[in-house]
């Protein structure tokens, strides 16, 4: 294997390769429109064009796609080689149009009903600030997705534009507060990826993993999480091949993969990478999900990403460690030493302290999924109500802001370890909170809320937009003030003091809290349904279309797609639930209960006075939970049926899906795996919780 430096974006067509490849004016050209946004011409993109195709072909590509992120929350690819006629034989070519625009065929992508299927066009479009690269034989170029009439159909476009968006109003701020030489602002994120794996063979004896990314039925095995013996412990041999395996392969795409180490369930990992622009850190987060199933094939292994694969152990989540930096460098969520006398950092923390109090509703809906419904509030997660975590320190400072005390940090305490060769060092001023949704760490905001398998455009764009919002009105506050320090010392007093009730240090599992927030009048959103009930509030339409992140209708659409995504997802979940239980769980139960019968009837013919008192006992006990089973299994083929009367709107719909469906989904598991603790294995037609959690050596 070659040193990681030099595998490190080896299939990238990176800065370094175009700075080798390209005419210098054309580098140049390229490089404003990456740094600086500015539009770039035919000419130019036919230039890096070829370039990009001749180290593709070095790279053994036939093939380009445009990669995209429609509204299915997955990637989408579509191959086109670069063959052109020529006389009787072909060349490969590929031109500046080709590079800037694609036109995949829209239809079959949801649009949340903006658009009719006839009307099939769709557009990708280039994004030059997110790196081509290669993957089995193609040159794949990441770009934005619109339909022909231009209404935006991913979820780039929206990030891409709520970048924009917070760059411009930071930049005004820090003007006002005489930092002139910042032109840009930055927003950064590295997404914390949680995973299982699980054997392969396994994993294709069971349809509910198969088809729906969970176990829908599975008894408990006999050790779980409870010892905590998993949580960064040893690494096995085939997990620590994979995870090897892993790493290159994502090295090579230049995804800056960096920390790895067993989670808390069993079987349950975690990748984390060093953080990077938002756009970038989205794509290669999508990418990374990608290469973390491939390369799991590798290995006989199968990589679930689904947010709550098995019942009664912790499901995954994804934590998005989210900041600002300015084009000098400068972190601005940095307190620095004296962070009572940080002004700045003040103004820009009250701007995330006002918005994600205003928008709590937005952040809860913008993590809500049919999957992480089964993580939040969970105690194995964030609670479903949005708050703030500061931390001691900062927290003191905002209560003496609000108080209008004096107030001197702590700074950095030393940590004496009591050990002679120990080194001390100096310890962080805040604590890890593990229970908040939104906590503050040292220079960042960690939005921890997610699910694993979630698109970061959303959650990111949404953030953006709503810390932008609240710059630009800071700005309009401080625009003409006299004197600038005491205004903005007045604005973040007034801002803390409104919004303090979005802040909460203590413990988010505790019963308390959720009556605490009560009273501070947060909101408690504890599914998809109550979640997307205020998703189209007028302030939150309003926030998107007037800081033009996304237009009403396509807002609309947005609604319209994650509640049919939810329904539809639960219906298959139902369906596979009905399959498994007629096809093989009961049949399964009846021949194992026929087997016993058969048993205890041959022990009385050999004599009447052999003890059957076993067998009878569980042909009793089987066969009672058999009938109450297919009862249920028939209920929950009604309450799917009848799923068409409530589809007047997709609230309703979902709403009807949460209340009704999936509570005889989980009737039905209960009396399942109930059943399964008593069926000999031989005959239980599915694999147990306990091979699929600890078989992988
Ligand atoms: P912790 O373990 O406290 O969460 P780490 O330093 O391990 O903190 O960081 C976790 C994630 O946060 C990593 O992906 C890291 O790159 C990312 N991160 C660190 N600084 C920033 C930042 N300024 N902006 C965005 N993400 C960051
Ligand atoms: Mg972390």
């Amino acid at each position: 294997m070659p040193r990681v430096p030099e595998l490190f974006g080896a299939n990238v067509f990176n800065d370094k390769k175009m700075q080798e490849r390209l005419p210098k004016s054309t580098y140049k050209a390229l490089k404003k429109t990456i740094q600086d946004g500015e539009p770039l011409d035919l000419s130019v993109a036919n230039v890096v064009a070829a370039a990009m195709k001749d180290w593709a072909i070095e790279m053994g590509c036939t093939h380009y796609t445009h990669w995209f992120q429609p509204m299915t929350g997955v990637t989408a690819e579509k191959h086109d080689s670069f063959i052109q006629p020529n006389g009787d034989g072909v060349i490969m070519e590929f031109s500046g149009k080709e590079l800037i625009k694609g036109e995949p065929d829209a239809s079959s992508f949801p649009s949340g009903g903006i658009r009719a299927t006839f009307e099939a066009r769709g557009y990708t479009t280039w994004d030059p600030t997110s790196p081509a690269f290669v993957r089995d034989g193609s040159l794949y170029i990441p770009t934005a997705f619109c339909s022909y009439t231009g209404e935006v159909l991913d979820k780039k476009t929206p990030l891409l534009r709520s970048m924009e968006r917070i760059s411009s109003e930071a930049v005004k701020i820090l003007h006002l507060l005489g930092k002139t030489e910042v032109t840009r602002v930055i927003t950064t994120v590295g997404p914390e990826q949680e995973y299982f794996l699980i054997d392969r063979e396994l994993y294709n004896r069971r349809e509910d993993l198969m088809l729906t990314g969970r176990t829908l039925f599975g008894a408990k095995a006999p050790k779980g999480q409870e010892l905590d013996d998993h949580y960064f412990g040893a690494i096995k041999t085939r997990v620590s091949a994979y995870m090897k395996d892993l790493d290159e392969e994502l090295w090579k795409l230049g995804v800056l993969a960096k920390t790895k180490h067993n989670e808390v369930a069993p079987s349950q990992h975690e990748l984390a990478p060093i953080f990077t622009t938002s756009n970038i850190a989205n794509d290669h987060n999508e990418l990374t999900m990608e290469i973390m199933k491939k390369t799991a094939e590798k290995h006989g292994l199968v990589c679930l990403l689904h947010e709550k694969p098995f019942a009664g152990v912790n499901g995954s989540g994804k934590h998005n460690n989210w900041s600002l930096s300015t084009n000098t460098g400068e972190n601005l969520l940095s307190p620095g030493k004296h962070p009572e006398d940080n002004l700045q950092f003040q103004l820009f923390l009250a701007a995330v302290v006002k918005a994600v109090d205003e928008y709590q509703d937005l952040l809860r809906a913008t993590v809500a999924s049919a999957g992480n419904d089964h993580r939040l509030g969970a105690h194995e997660a964030p609670p479903a109500i949005i708050s703030m975590y500061l931390g001691d320190d900062l927290g003191e400072m905002v209560d003496s802001i609000i108080n209008g005390e004096e107030y001197v940090s702590h700074g950095k305490e030393q940590m004496r370890t009591g050990v002679d060769v120990l080194p001390d060092f100096k310890k962080d001023t805040s604590d890890r909170n593990r229970t908040s949704p939104f906590a503050f760490t040292g220079n960042k905001f960690e939005f921890r809320a997610l699910g694993s398998a979630l698109n970061i455009g959303c959650p990111n764009y949404m953030l953006n937009t709503m810390v932008a919002e609240e710059l630009s009105q800071f700005y309009v506050e401080l625009k003409n003030a006299d004197d600038i320090n005491k205004a903005v010392r007045s604005l973040v007093k007034n801002v803390l003091t409104e919004h303090r009730r979005i802040i909460f240090n203590g413990d988010n599992y505790t019963d308390e809290w959720v009556e605490e927030a009560k009273r501070r009048g947060l909101l408690n959103l504890k599914s998809l349904p109550d979640a997307f009930s205020h998703f189209l509030d007028r302030k939150n339409v309003e926030l998107f279309v007037k800081n033009k992140i996304v237009t009403e209708a396509e807002y609309q659409a947005r609604y319209e797609i994650e509640l049919e995504t939810y329904c539809k997802q639960l219906n298959i979940e139902a369906l596979t639930m009905i399959d498994m239980a007629k096809k093989k769980i009961t049949p399964a139960v009846t021949a194992f209960v026929r087997e016993m019968t058969d048993a205890a009837l041959a022990k009385k013919a050999l004599s009447a006075d052999i003890p059957t008192s076993v067998e009878e006992e569980l042909v009793m006990s089987l066969s009672n939970k058999l009938v109450c089973f297919v009862k249920k299994t028939s209920e929950l083929e009604d309450a799917v049926m009848a799923a068409s009367e409530h589809k007047q709107d997709e609230l309703t719909c979902a709403k009807y899906f949460r209340e009704v469906v999936f509570a005889k989904m989980q009737e039905l598991r209960a009396v399942g795996d109930s059943m399964e603790t008593e069926t000999a294995s031989d005959f239980w037609p599915y694999p147990s919780y306990c091979e699929l959690l600890f078989s992988v050596e």
